[in-house]
């Protein structure tokens, strides 16, 4: 990738309140099952929004997904920012740049709708599925790439939260 393009989408993280952003190789995002057995059994979004499992890529698939590509844009925000929003939104842009495979991961379950339709996405330019929902290990990845996330154990720690772009 040029430098002048990585300038420019520096820039759009920056724009959309990005605390950090790294390019990083996509075989540093580790992909595991287990992911999905704690949105299966822990989190109430589980099958009620096309971007959360069942309906969201396999781990199989994703890793099948990360080999396509040979670059990858790894975004840390704060907890303070609509994450999926953002990357979906930066995502558009680096397509326009001319990098027509550009796919993006957020975090968490999709609240653009009230109520998903389950059937066909009323706002396909924004909703993209969660790192974790595709089996992401999202500390693992973080760590891989020398960023900071750890578990919280009160209200008064920071939150931080990764998105995940995939360019060529
Ligand atoms: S944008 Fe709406 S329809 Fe599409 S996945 Fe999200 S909640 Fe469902």
């Amino acid at each position: 990738m040029k430098q002048s393009d990585k300038d420019k989408i520096s820039a759009l993280c920056k724009e959309h309140k990005a605390i950090d952003y790294k390019f990083i190789d996509p075989k540093s995002v580790v992909v595991r099952y287990w992911p999905r057995f704690k949105c299966q059994y822990g989190c109430g979004a589980y099958g009620k929004n096309l971007c959360c499992p069942p309906h969201a890529p396999s781990p199989d698939d994703t890793k099948k997904i990360l080999d396509d590509f040979s670059l990858g844009l790894l975004v840390h925000f704060g907890g303070d920012v609509r994450v999926t929003k953002a990357i979906a939104s930066i995502e558009r842009e680096v397509f326009l740049l001319n990098y027509y495979k550009a796919i993006s991961f957020g975090a968490g379950p999709c609240r653009l709708c009230k109520e998903c339709s389950l059937t066909d996405c009323k706002i396909p330019k924004l909703a993209r599925p969660s790192m974790e929902a595709c089996g992401i290990d999202v500390y693992a990845t973080a760590h891989n790439n020398d960023l900071p996330i750890h578990v919280l154990t009160n209200k008064e720690q920071s939150e931080n939260c990764y998105a995940l772009l995939l360019i060529e």
